[in-house]
């Protein structure tokens, strides 16, 4: 097992941000929320999987149209996507519309989600497979985001496959991306639960996750050299997991949840700002202060 002395000075920290994090307050502000309406796993599946997908840009702007949605999809999303006729998905969504993203491209995902219910069961049996067969996240990753563009989708798109958009809300791990919206789906998926993710795919293990790469996750990494890779790619992902793994080798994105809301909330200055650093957990590992 590979050591790096600078795990010493990174885990005491991040341990203080993790429990200085409010949790159930920063959820408010975070999509992971809305999937916690539902009971039933299906349905936590489908609600996590539009939400990941479509948690792009601005929360508070894409979070409300996301609960919009929900509303219109009624009490079990998941029966909706196994039970619709394509045309009956393309209704419900009719009224969402964020960015380049509209009706059809949500009524693409979930009748991929619908699909691959019908022939697994659940989405996770689906992932959960091709990671037993694969046995690696990114691998399982792409064969999953496979299966859900695989159906035919000329009832909606007018053509075989599903629309162009929907490429964007699930890149594929082999072009490169860093393909955090998906990450962070399997984080919810896997990890846990504890109040945030939900762990509900046992079979899926938390050490072999990746973690979800967004602008404030590369930004302070880079600050407390989890990372010094400039893109955000998969291998910046791999490379900021690669050295979280050395602080908790059984559950490396553990801190992802409280190192993202410290840049979503604006609490980080992205600086050194002698009044927003000053209670900052992460100031006696930040480059701007050490
Ligand atoms: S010390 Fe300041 S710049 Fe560094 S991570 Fe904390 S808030 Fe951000």
């Amino acid at each position: 097992m590979r050591t790096w002395r600078r795990a010493e000075l990174l885990r005491p920290a991040l341990e203080a941000l993790l429990a200085g994090t409010d949790a159930p307050a920063r959820m408010r502000g975070d999509p992971v929320e809305l999937p916690h309406r539902y009971q039933d796993p299906r349905d936590i599946e489908v609600a996590s999987l539009l939400c990941a997908a479509l948690a792009y840009g601005r929360v508070d702007l894409f979070k409300p149209r996301l609960r919009a949605l929900l509303d219109a999809l009624g009490p079990s999303p998941a029966a909706v996507a196994m039970t619709a006729r394509p045309a009956e998905l393309v209704d419900r969504a009719k009224g969402f519309s964020y960015r380049m993203t509209d009706a059809r491209d949500v009524a693409c995902l979930l009748h991929g989600a619908g699909t691959i219910l019908r022939a697994h069961g659940s989405l996770g049996s689906c992932f959960t497979a091709h990671y037993r067969r694969l046995r690696s996240v990114r691998a399982a990753l792409g064969a999953f985001v496979d299966e859900l563009c695989a159906p035919d989708f000329t009832p909606i798109t007018g053509q075989r496959g599903p629309t162009r958009r929907l490429k964007h809300l699930l890149p594929h791990p082999d072009r490169g991306s860093a393909c955090k919206r998906l990450n962070l789906f399997l984080r919810w998926m896997v990890r846990g639960p504890d109040g945030v993710d939900f762990g509900l795919w046992r079979e899926v293990p938390a050490d072999a996750l990746v973690v979800p790469l967004d602008t404030h996750v590369h930004r302070i990494g880079r600050f407390i050299g989890l990372t010094r890779r400039k893109d955000l790619s998969w291998k910046t992902a791999e490379d900021v997991t690669r050295r979280l793994r050395l602080l908790d080798a059984e559950d490396p994105v553990r801190y992802d949840f409280a190192l993202s809301h410290l840049g979503i909330s604006g609490t980080c200055a992205s600086r050194k700002d002698l009044r927003r650093c000053a209670n900052c957990p992460l100031k006696p590992i930040c480059r701007y202060w050490v």
